[in-house]
C-alpha cells in the first residue's frame, strides 16, 4: 500500500438491542479521533435505534434480534449492502463495545486481510503444544499459525487464534471472506448448530485457509480489567493499549469478577 495516498476506508458496526446503543457513541467518537484519521472514513451502522440519533453514521435500520444472531449474522447484513461497499479500499469491522484510546493507523492496512490476536489466546511460547506445525515436515499436523523469527534469525511457530472484535481488510479480500463466512454460518445453521464462538469460529476457520497479511498483537483487542492479574501474565509481556475492550454491566457481574480474583490469587 502506498503511504501517501489517502484511502476511502469503511467502518463496520452493528448496534441492535437498546443495551448496546450507549457504547456506539462513544466508540465512533473516540475511533474519530485515533483511527486511521489521515483517511477518508465512512462510518456505517446497523442499527435499531431512531434514525435520527445517528452520531453522524450512515444508517442501515436492522430489526432487534436476540443474541448471539447480532453477532454471528453481520456477515449477512453487510453483504445486503454489498454494492454499498464496493466504494471502499478497505472495509474494518469494530465491535461497538470498545474504545480507541491510541493511535490505530496505516498498520492494520495491508494487502489482504486483518486479524487481532485474541488477548486470551497469544500465549506465551512456553505455553505452545509440541505439535509439528511446519508443512514441508512429514510429521506435520495442521494447525493455524505463523513462523516468526528473532533477531538472532530463531525461528519458531506460534499459534493464532483471531479476535472477532475487530477485523477486515480490503474491500475485496474482506468481502471473499464474509461471504465464505455467511456459506459457513449459514450450513450450520440449516442443521441447527452454532459454532462455539459463533461469527468468531468461522473468522478463525477462514483464516486458517486464507492467511491474513496483517496480524495484529493484542494491543487492539485489548481487555478493560485483570490486566495485571491475568493477562499480562498469560501474555509474558505488557502490549500497549490501543483499542480496549469493555466489561458489559449486564454480562459480568460484580460477584462474577470477585469470584475470579479470589480463584486467580490461589492459584
Ligand atoms: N451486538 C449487538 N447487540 C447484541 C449483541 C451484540 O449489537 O445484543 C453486536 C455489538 O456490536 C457487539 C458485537 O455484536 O459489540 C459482539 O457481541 P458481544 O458483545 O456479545 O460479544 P463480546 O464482545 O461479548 O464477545
Amino acid at each position: 500500500m502506498d503511504k501517501n495516498i489517502k484511502k476511502k476506508i469503511g467502518i463496520l458496526c452493528v448496534c441492535i438491542n437498546s443495551m448496546y446503543w450507549e457504547f456506539a457513541k462513544a466508540m465512533i467518537e473516540s475511533a474519530r479521533i485515533h483511527l486511521l484519521a489521515n483517511h477518508d472514513v465512512e462510518y456505517m451502522l446497523w442499527t435499531d435505534m431512531p434514525e435520527e440519533v445517528n452520531y453522524g453514521c450512515k444508517i442501515f435500520p436492522t430489526e432487534a434480534v436476540t443474541w448471539p444472531y447480532p453477532t454471528l449474522l453481520r456477515y449477512t447484513l453487510f453483504l445486503q449492502q454489498e454494492e454499498y461497499l464496493k466504494k471502499f479500499d478497505y472495509l474494518m469491522y469494530v465491535d461497538v463495545d470498545m474504545l480507541f484510546v491510541n493511535t490505530v493507523g496505516d498498520e492494520v492496512l495491508g494487502d489482504g486481510l486483518t486479524m487481532a490476536q485474541h488477548p486470551m489466546y497469544a500465549l506465551k511460547r512456553g505455553y505452545i503444544p509440541p505439535y509439528e506445525p511446519n508443512p514441508s515436515s512429514s510429521a506435520y499436523i495442521p494447525r493455524f499459525g505463523q513462523i516468526s523469527q528473532d533477531e538472532n534469525g530463531k525461528t519458531w511457530f506460534d499459534p493464532l487464534y483471531a479476535a472477532g472484535g475487530f477485523q477486515g481488510g480490503t474491500t475485496e479480500s474482506f468481502i471473499k471472506a464474509m461471504k465464505a463466512m455467511k456459506r459457513g454460518i449459514d450450513a450450520d445453521l440449516s442443521k441447527n448448530y452454532i459454532a462455539i464462538w459463533n461469527d468468531e469460529s468461522h473468522w478463525n476457520k477462514y483464516l486458517s485457509e486464507h492467511p491474513p497479511s496483517v496480524v495484529l498483537s493484542p494491543s487492539y483487542v485489548y481487555p478493560d480489567s485483570m490486566i495485571e492479574e491475568y493477562y499480562n501474565k498469560i501474555w509474558g509481556r505488557t502490549y500497549i493499549p490501543r483499542l480496549i475492550t469493555l466489561t458489559k454491566k449486564f454480562s459480568v457481574s460484580s460477584e462474577a469478577g470477585e469470584f475470579l480474583r479470589n480463584e486467580l490469587k490461589n492459584m
